[in-house]
């Protein structure tokens, strides 16, 4: 045998390399030193659970048992052990089971023990030394034991399930009662309850259950009741977790699938999404009758003995390990005990047990298809592409109030509040529609111009497909343009407003036409006069004293004279001048009350039908497709719609967390969702008139918290009850239909209505 097999066996993970690699010098030195003895390297387990959690322990066969006990203790942290506490076992493969390696004597050579080279050992936590001294059964007036009989040994858990830390209960005569097995577990747990309430649980490898004792056994023998060697055995007090017996089935001692989720480490995030998808009936009943095999690395058959033990009946909770370290392999963001986010678990879990198989339930259940028709608004050339979904994550639209500064054209400005909800891709002219909408429904929108002031002078002129996300939102500001007629005739100038002692400008500045071409004095007359009017009304007299001048494009400037007809050729601007004591009394006099405008939707609260509605509406898309006609980046607009057959199952995702440039944030906002008769008809691309698109609720996965802290707890309906329950880890219970609507939804999973047939 060649030591250099084992620590190049391609199996072994890379901190069982270093583990092994560090032993390999050890070994070499012993070898080196006496070259005919005989290295034996031992696979040491951390639980006779699982053979994957292993250091290597390697020893010459002339080494003691205490010697090897020693180089456990010392080569693993596992526990906080000495080689006295411990008892070693070791895997026979003929028997399949661990058995003792002899123990009498610590100082016996490794050559004289039942040990092979490559063999699987484990240490056992024996009870203490004083402890030991239990064996001392005359106390016991239930049954009196003579020297002779069989003793057992068994392995006491704190908890059902929990088989990684336990105690070795030794020379248990098979003649004790359950009662009196009991009352010595309960001493040893110290949990000192009358026995009256405390049921016994023993564990079958085989059939991979927990076999229930109650008191009705109490007075029966180990021996009468076939109790088997070195099982692992639990107690559990009667009032333990919500306890939620079914009325259905009494062979169940819980209800299937009202069954908890062992948190091993933050894993409320894992826990959640595995009770969203249990209690989804297709796709539990499909894993719980799939014949799985002892592939471990197989999520598949994990994930099938998850649900087979979830939906047994025999467990109020289950500890969700094997799962999280195969997810872990495969999808190394998973490995660390930091919170996760729900919703990329569930989507991973879905995409490995789909990708396992070729054709796969989960294609079945989960996959639907979405047409988007894309237009390229340059050639109008119309692109229909078909895509998978087996998620829908709809984007929450959050309520923002803008500012409007709104400047008319006969000088009159106005400060509005608007109340809308907006998305990262919700353009300016979505606000300029509503504002519309609002305030003067026979408002042009061309006549429109959005832009940023600064000290009354445009700093930013936007266009109507600029995101309303990059503007702040006190900073907009709406310039009333008049109505061009003819657009080979006429265009716009500017009028500025300037404070004559201080040159700077008073206010911002209006538009004026001008002819294109030949441009008078008489083109302004009436557009001015307009203006003085406005200003006179604002000052409150009825007469002011104001200059008139105009700038050439080379930045000349001239006296205007509203009575005469002067040609103004390459005319580029216009200005009002005030005196400074005027524009003081100007300032003083603008309103600077904001009048709110609210749309129409914003009364009602936010709901799935209006998320739902936003996700398939159509969108403008700037610059961001390339059109195969026009050979360039275009301008474009694209609706979605849901192709038929819709999956027997939709998952929908409400993007409550956003990572973007712009922030990192959730969105609080609640959003009300239908528990029945959720219709996606109207999404369809082609609107039937069938109940083939109704949807019943069928679990919530909520998020309590924020992005650092934050908790996740599903409800779901148990199928076979059909009454909802709030699953929090380990434990659950029971809720009304009325409670599921909630702030904290996250992940909505709704069925198909069955079609009556
Ligand atoms: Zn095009």
């Amino acid at each position: 045998m060649s030591l250099v097999n084992t620590v190049s066996n391609p199996g072994l993970s890379p901190t069982l390399c270093t583990a092994s690699g560090a032993n390999n010098r050890q070994i070499k030195d012993s070898y080196s030193s006496s070259p005919d003895k005989e290295i034996l390297a031992f696979k040491v387990c951390k639980t006779q659970r699982s053979k994957s959690d292993i250091i290597f322990v390697a020893m010459c066969s002339t080494h003691t048992l205490k010697q090897l006990k020693e180089r456990i203790i010392h080569n693993s942290s596992w526990y906080p052990l000495t080689f006295n506490d411990i008892v070693l076992t070791v895997f026979s493969n003929i028997e399949n089971t661990w058995i003792d390696v002899k123990n009498d004597n610590d100082n016996e050579q490794l050559l004289n023990l039942n040990l092979h080279h490559n063999d699987y050992i484990n240490v056992e936590k024996l009870e203490t030394k004083s402890n030991r001294l239990i064996t001392d059964y005359s106390k016991s007036s239930i049954t009196t034991i003579s020297q002779s009989q069989k003793k057992f040994k068994f392995k006491l858990c704190e908890k059902v399930f929990m088989m990684e830390n336990y105690i070795v209960l030794i020379d248990i005569p098979a003649t004790s009662t359950i009662m009196w097995l009991k009352q010595k577990s309960s001493e040893r747990l110290q949990l000192y309850i009358s026995n009256l309430y405390i049921n016994l649980f023993v564990y079958d490898d085989e059939k991979n259950m927990w076999t229930k004792f109650d008191s009705t056994v109490d007075d029966c023998t180990l021996e009468e009741l076939h109790f088997k060697n070195h099982k692992f055995i639990c107690i559990e007090t009667e009032n333990d977790h919500s306890r939620i017996k079914t009325k259905t089935n009494e062979n169940y001692l819980y209800t299937p699938g009202l069954c908890g989720l062992t948190n091993i480490g933050n894993t409320c995030y894992m826990n959640s999404a595995l009770q969203c998808l249990s209690n989804i009936p297709q796709l539990t009943e499909y894993y719980r009758n799939l014949s799985v095999t002892n592939n471990e690395q197989s999520i598949i058959n994990v994930y099938s003995k998850l649900l087979k033990q979830m939906w047994s009946g025999q467990f109020s909770y289950v500890k969700p390990k094997q799962l999280k370290n195969i997810i872990s392999q495969y999808a190394p963001i998973f490995t660390d005990n930091r919170q996760k986010d729900s919703h990329e678990f569930m989507n991973f879990l879905l995409n490995a047990l789909h990708q396992e198989q070729t054709s796969s339930i989960i294609s079945q259940l989960f996959h639907g298809q979405i047409a988007s028709t894309v237009t390229c608004l340059t050639c109008q050339k119309i692109e229909i592409k078909h895509e998978l979904f087996n998620f829908l994550s709809l984007s929450i639209n959050q309520k923002q109030i803008f500012e409007i500064h709104y400047f008319q054209l006969n000088g009159n400005q106005e400060q509005f509040l608007i109340d809308i909800s907006i998305q990262h891709t919700t353009t300016i002219s979505i606000l300029i529609d509503e504002f519309i909408c609002m305030y003067n429904p026979n408002l042009n929108k061309e006549q429109l111009l959005p832009v940023t002031l600064d000290k009354n002078c445009i700093k930013y002129r936007y266009k109507f497909f600029d995101y309303l996300i990059d503007i702040t939102k006190n900073q907009l500001s709406l310039l009333q343009l008049p109505l061009i007629i003819n657009s080979n005739e006429q265009t716009y100038i500017s009028c500025l407003f300037m404070d004559i002692d201080t040159k700077n400008s008073f206010r911002p500045p209006i538009f004026l036409l001008r002819s294109k071409y030949m441009c008078r004095t008489i083109d302004f007359k009436q557009q001015i006069n307009k203006l003085l009017n406005h200003l006179e009304t604002t000052i409150n007299k009825s007469k002011i004293d104001y200059k008139l001048y105009w700038t050439n494009l080379y930045g000349k400037k001239f006296n205007l004279n509203l009575n005469e007809d002067e040609l103004l050729s390459d005319i580029d601007t216009i200005t009002i001048g005030l005196k400074n004591i005027l524009t003081q009394k100007y300032q003083f006099k603008q309103d600077k009350k904001f009048r709110s405008l609210t749309p129409s939707f914003v009364s009602t609260s936010l709901t799935l039908d209006k998320l739902l509605e936003n996700f398939f509406k159509e969108d403008f898309l700037n610059d961001d497709y390339y059109c195969s006609k026009c050979i360039k980046m275009t301008q474009c607009k694209q609706k979605s719609n849901l192709c038929l057959t819709l999956p027997p199952v939709i998952i929908i995702q409400l993007k409550r967390f956003t990572y973007n440039d712009y922030s990192n944030e959730k969105i609080n906002s609640f959003i009300e969702y239908p528990i029945y008769n959720l219709n996606l008809n109207q999404y369809l691309i082609k609107e039937t008139n069938n109940d083939k698109c109704l949807y019943d609720l069928i679990a919530v996965l909520n998020h309590n918290g924020n992005l650092s802290f934050g908790h996740y707890i599903t409800y779901a309906k148990n199928n076979i009850t059909q009454r909802w329950y709030s699953f929090n880890d380990s434990y659950l219970q029971e809720i009304e239909e009325k409670n599921l609507i909630t702030a904290d939804a996250y992940i909505l999973v709704y069925i198909k209505q069955q079609t009556k047939s």
